[in-house]
Parts: structure tokens; sequence; C-alpha cells
């Protein structure tokens, strides 16, 4: 821009930086006498993969003027400046500049090439933003910047994580996400968000033998019949009115009965079915009812500590997200493929285990599905063929639905459960909402409000990513996983090495 451009205003600033600048003002109002002692601020650091826009100038003016005033009031108030370095959207650039299609690419590139260029990327980024905040007058010291990516910061993670280990509260269980099995990656919902689209599935309505019930079955719909195999429990609403009914087929002697939501029958058995009721009752009186599995693989393929929740398999449960609208209003749930399955297992301790590799193939031991893709439109045929010759098939239909695609590979996505590490937060919400009371808030609401709100619904919190470009987590555990060691510093990781003649011992790295 030309000097005479500029407005008076943009002139008046950048003769007040430099007067800044020319005089240290900022250096001096950190020297200066300070009464009141320290005022500490902690610079939230911003993303510098991407350039600073409008709403970071917003977030920085505030941050800005708070510490000006507490200055000016007597306090010391340190500001050192942070850049927040690492994540998928780092990654992802660097896929893009290089071609890459997903994981696989990075690993044949070399994890610690790829890291190099992304750790180049973000410094690019990095100058850009020391212009802005100078030129928007934000006092920070940069001379002093934390870098995520800096060993020490690094190292004062695990040194917390060390920490959180040791206070029982780190650890390991399956979270359902979207996943890519061709690019064997987790998507974020940012992601996800780019790659819907309108197709075509076959869908099927499968009867659940009840236990001790000559010729019952509960009718169950899904659309995705390769989650059939790996069923564990059905679900009905306890508010939901159920009916038996029975329905004789003419080449069949003895006539079948059928359990399912009263609502749904006209959908469920078409317009001209001839049927009588026989019994209705309510949701919560099906809850505990056993029927046949389907399918002998999850226990044919269980390990010893799976087996034993088996007791509380192949029985319905009754969970609030059961509706009429779709369906029999009887759920079928497959713990590991989906977040309500996964939710109401984890509640009622139902077995957690794959019969699917993350690959998206069946596993040795799955009988004639062993080695097949799950989304393969062939396979639901195959599905759907020996349902009919268990005599298990009631109807099947194609449906057109929105399915999640791979925005990167168009493979279609699966709800799938992958190991991650969390922090168990679940029983600190009484203490947090508790000390969130002596907390001053500006604005006030947020206390009660959105702040208020997240903590007192607060998760575990999910803290690993199967990514490359962050913080390695520092938990080894041997194969069995009967042994964990957390490493909280440098030294302390070197030290172990030299015990272990610089051999790795334990070593299965997350
Ligand atoms: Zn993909």
């Amino acid at each position: 821009m030309s000097e005479q451009s500029k407005s008076d205003i943009a002139r008046r600033e950048e003769a007040t930086l430099a007067f800044w600048d020319k005089h240290n003002i900022f250096e001096k109002s950190i020297k200066k006498l300070s009464p009141k002692g320290e005022f500490i601020v902690y610079e939230g650091p911003p993303t510098a993969n991407g350039h600073p826009s409008l709403h970071h100038l917003e977030a920085r003016a505030f941050k800005d003027a708070i510490p000006r005033y507490k200055t000016m009031r007597g306090y010391h108030v340190r500001r050192r400046a942070g850049w927040d370095t690492h994540g998928l959207p780092v990654e992802l650039e660097i896929e893009k500049e290089l071609k890459f299609s997903g994981k696989k690419d990075i690993e044949r590139y070399g994890i610690a090439a790829f890291n190099k260029k992304c750790r180049e990327s973000v410094l690019k980024y990095i100058d850009e933003w020391q212009k802005f905040t100078k030129r928007i007058g934000y006092w920070v010291d940069q001379s002093k910047a934390y870098f995520t990516y800096d060993a020490t910061y690094m190292e004062s993670v695990w040194s917390i994580l060390k920490y959180i280990n040791h206070d029982g509260r780190l650890y390991k269980d399956y979270k359902i996400v979207p996943w890519c099995t061709r690019c064997g990656t987790v998507l974020s919902s940012h992601e996800l968000a780019q790659g819907y689209a309108d197709v075509k599935d076959l869908t099927v309505t499968v009867g659940f033998k009840v236990v001790g019930e000559k010729n019952t079955s509960f009718l169950a719909w899904t659309t995705t019949p390769w989650t059939l195999p790996a069923n564990v429990a059905l679900v009905v609403g306890s508010d939901i009115t159920y009916v038996t009914i029975e329905k004789k087929d003419k080449d069949t002697s003895s006539p079948t009965r059928f359990i399912l939501a009263k609502e749904r029958l006209q959908s469920v058995l078409g317009e001209n079915s001839k049927y009588t009721i026989i019994k209705e009752q309510l949701g919560s009186e099906l809850v505990g009812m056993e029927y046949e599995p389907i399918y002998p693989f999850m226990r044919e393929l269980a390990t010893t500590t799976e087996e034993s929740k088996f007791k509380k398999a192949f029985k319905v449960y009754s969970a609030p997200f059961v509706t009429t609208e779709e369906g029999t209003g009887i759920v079928h749930t497959a713990v590991m493929y989906g977040q309500d399955d996964f939710e109401l297992g984890t509640k009622v301790g139902l077995p957690k285990m794959h019969i699917v590799a993350p690959d998206g193939l069946f596993l040795t031991g799955t009988g004639f599905l062993t080695g097949r893709f799950v989304k393969d439109e062939g396979l639901a045929v195959d599905i759907i063929k020996d349902l009919a010759k268990k005599n298990a098939l009631f109807s099947k239909e194609k449906y057109e639905h929105t399915y999640p695609f791979c925005w990167r590979c168009k493979t279609p996505l699966i709800y799938y459960a992958r190991d991650s590490w969390y922090i168990r937060m679940q029983d600190l919400r009484g203490e947090m909402v508790a000390q969130n009371k002596h907390v001053h808030w500006e604005p006030e609401h947020i206390r009660e409000g959105r702040f208020g709100d997240w903590i007192a619904g607060a998760k575990d919190w999910a803290i690993s990513r199967e990514r490359y470009w962050g913080t390695p987590l520092p938990v080894w555990e041997n194969t069995d996983n009967s042994e964990r060691i957390t490493i909280g510093s440098i030294e302390e990781l070197k030290q172990r090495m030299r015990r272990s003649g610089n051999t790795y011992l334990i070593m299965r790295h997350m």
C-alpha cells in the first residue's frame, strides 16, 4: 500500500508501533515496578497451519486488553507466545502436496521424512503470524515462544501423562470412529461432511428365534447386513408397545409367531397380510428374554477375557435410542460397529471383539465370510442367501439412503471400533462443577451456561490419534497387556534404554 492511500488511522498506528519498537515499551512494561505481584496469562497457542484472519484479530484483541489493564494496575504480566504446530490439518496439507492418499503412502515415504515436511510447513506460516501479531499491536514475548513440536514441550506432556497414569486415570478402550478401510484412517467430522452420497443398499428384516418358545422370533431390521454376524444383543424401547403375531404360511404346516412394535405392523408385514395378534406387551416386559444367535463366529473367536461376557449376550435390552420411525422397533446390536451399539455394550458389559480387520476384511474363523470385504455388494447377497437357508430371513429390500464415503478415495466408510487411550473424567464432574462456582467469569452467564453445561456433562477424554505428526504417547505395554509403563521424561527413557542394554524389551508402542 502506498503512503498516500493509507488512512490517517493506519499511519497513526504505524507511528505508534515504531515508537514502541524504538523505545522498547513492551519490555519496559514488564520490567517496571509491580507492587501487586504476578498476573499469570497462559497464551492459548494459535494453530500456525494457515493464514491469520479476522477472527484471530478479535481473539488477540481480548487477550491483549486484559494484560495491559492488569499491567497498568500494578501487576507483573509476563506473556510468552506459543504455537500449536501439531495435528491432522498439517498432515493433510503435506499429503496433498505429495499427492498421497493415506497412511500407507506416508509409511512408504518414511515417517521421519514426512514429519520433517510437516515441521517445515508450519515454520512457513509462523513468519506470517509474527508479522500479523506485531502489526495489530498485540504485546506478547515472541523471543521465548514455545512450539508444541519442541522435545521439551512434548516432554511436559509426557510428565503429565505419567502422573495421570499413576493416578489410575489413563485407560485404553475402543472408540467408534468413521473409518476408511482403504486409507486405514479415521475421518474427522469435517472430513466426514464432505463425502455423503445417496446410495441404494440391500436391507434385511431378520428373525431371531426366542429361546424356549417354539416357532417364535423377534424381527429386527438392518441396513448393514454385514454386521449381522457380529450381533450380540437386541434392543427395544421400554415404553413402546410390542405385539406377538401369528402368521400361517401356505407351505408350512405349523404357524409362525413374530414379535415387533405394534406401530410397525403394516409397514413390515404389508397392507394385505393376514395375521392374528395374540399378545400385546410393553418393551420393558421383553427385556431379559433370550434368543438364539444366528452365527457362531463371535463365540468361537472370543478370547478368555471376552468369553465371560457372553453370559450377557443374545438377550433383549432396552435403550432410549429405539424408535418406531423405521424398521421393526427392535434394533440389532453389533457392539463394535455402531455408536449406539457400543454405548449399550459398554453400559451392560457385552463382549467387545472384532470379526472384521481394519482393512474391512472378515477375519479368519468367520466361515464363508472369511477374507471378504464388508461393503462388497455380493457379500450382502450371500449373507441374505445364508439367512434364508437358516430360515432366519423375513424379508429383504433395496433401500435408498444417504451414506458417508471417504472424500479422498471414495471408499464407503464403516463405523468401526478402534483402540483409543482415554483419561477418566466422569468421576471428576462433581468436583469440577464445585470449583467452577468460585471462578470469576466474563460474561457471567458462561459459568452456568456453556462452560457449566460442558463440565457437568464431561465425558472421558479420548486423547490418542492414530497419526504421525503429534506428541508420541509415552506408553509401552507388553503383548498380553499385563504390564504397562509410562515414561515421564526423556532422561527416564534414556535410563530405561541403558538398563535394558539398548534393546527394546517390552515394546509395543501405542
Ligand atoms: Zn479413503
